[in-house]
């Protein structure tokens, strides 16, 4: 009985140091940080080439538009 729980407290720790390493050699991305791209991503409009957030950005064909007048030009 000794023999199984110290058998079992040693699997806990090695388990826990191979996540400690894990995180250690791949540090998570702090997902803020893609808000902040994601919101500051620029398109470019396939008519006047005038520079649009990406948020505001009028789909038409696959290509970009500035507004309604641009993409129905
Ligand atoms: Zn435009």
């Amino acid at each position: 009985m000794w023999i199984l729980l110290r058998t079992l407290l040693l699997l806990g720790l090695v388990f826990w140091l191979a996540r400690a390493v894990w995180r250690w050699l791949r540090p998570p991305v702090p997902p803020v940080r893609q808000q902040e791209q994601s919101a500051h991503t620029l398109s470019r409009c396939s008519r006047c080439g005038t520079l649009i957030p990406h948020e505001m950005v009028l789909w038409h064909q696959e290509k970009p538009f500035c507004s309604s007048t641009c993409r129905d030009r």
